[in-house]
């Protein structure tokens, strides 16, 4: 009795490209982009698109040195 299974199609592995809020502990899924010309982009959720404001507006949201 052979009991082979059915040829099913592989599912296509897709790589989605997931961004993580950039809020410390923070692990949301972020769909906001916010980008500086000098600081590079950070992505932050909808709770935390603040963060992204304040960033753009070079109001630092960690630790950065005042300048
Ligand atoms: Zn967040």
């Amino acid at each position: 009795m052979s009991d082979d299974p059915p040829a099913e199609a592989q599912p296509l592995q897709r790589i989605i490209e997931t961004r993580i809020c950039f809020h410390d502990g923070c692990i949301a899924t972020a769909g906001f982009g916010y980008e500086k010309p000098k600081g590079g982009q950070r992505w932050y959720c909808f709770e935390h698109r603040d963060d992204g404001e304040r960033y753009l507006r070079g109001e630092g949201t960690e630790s950065t040195a005042t300048n």
